[in-house]
């Protein structure tokens, strides 16, 4: 028992996702359009076509491509949006960005010249849009990572705009750390949160086996919602699934019954 008990301590602190505290949910949609400003991104050490195409990449590479998500990102080209002076709450509160929509741009009106990027959700029952800004400031730490770091920084304030919020294992994009922002792969975390939010209509096996497989985590909620989005059902599913895992690892007899 002892030993099944510390196996649930170590499932349940090994995957730890946590949703965007602006919204703690995703969109309503599985497939959402990204938008490129036609802002000026030289401060961050690209043009804004070369901006469009490393955002490109971030989706297609980091997003697009979990198996377990049901997830497509839609890249557009650039639209006419200026956001030049505008933070991210102007921009959201300005109606520019339509529904089920992300903006991604450069601009200067971060408050620390480190950051290198923010990201900002909003929902409205159904209606969510996300507002992607890369710092483009004179003093702009973008123009020093090498082209991987860059897509990799932008692939990060992609998954606060579609939902996701920090996580503590370091090994995830989206780690909370500076220095762990520049990881070039997903981590279970990051593939955790995102198969939670955008999930395949029909699942191939009922989520209560898929903890066995490793293929779902607990996922936190890091809003102020009261736990609106969190159905009881899930939560249930998924301690029932980490009993029966750590039944599984504690027991070989019951083990060999699995695999
Ligand atoms: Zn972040």
């Amino acid at each position: 028992m002892r030993i099944l008990f510390f196996t649930l301590v170590f499932t349940f602190s090994l995957f730890a996702s946590t949703l965007n505290p602006n919204t703690g949910r995703g969109f309503a949609k599985n497939e959402i359009d990204v938008l490129v400003s036609l802002t000026d991104c030289t401060g961050a050490g690209f043009s804004t076509e070369t901006f469009r195409d490393l955002v490109e990449d971030a989706a297609d590479d980091y997003w697009n491509a979990v198996p377990t998500a049901d997830l497509k990102l839609n890249v557009k080209g650039i639209t006419n949006i200026d956001i030049t002076g505008q933070s991210h709450s102007d921009i959201l509160n300005s109606g520019l960005v339509a529904n089920n929509t992300i903006l991604a741009g450069c601009n200067e009106t971060f408050s620390s010249s480190t950051t290198l990027g923010g990201a900002v959700m909003k929902c409205n029952g159904d209606n969510c849009q996300a507002v992607l800004i890369i710092n483009a400031g004179s003093e702009s730490a973008m123009p020093d990572q090498d082209r991987n770091t860059q897509i990799a920084v932008i692939a990060h304030e992609l998954g606060h705009a579609i939902g996701l919020g920090h996580t503590e294992i370091s090994h995830n994009l989206m780690y909370y750390s500076v220095s762990g922002k520049t990881q070039t792969w997903l981590g279970q975390d990051d593939i955790d949160g995102v198969t939670y939010l955008y999930p395949y209509d029909e699942p191939a096996l009922g989520c209560d086996f898929l903890p066995i497989l490793g293929a779902m985590g607990t996922i936190q909620d890091n809003s102020n919602d009261d736990n609106d989005n969190f159905p009881g059902g899930f939560m249930a599913s998924a301690l029932f699934g980490v009993l029966l895992a750590g039944l599984a690892f504690n027991s070989r007899k019951l083990f060999k019954l699995f695999v």
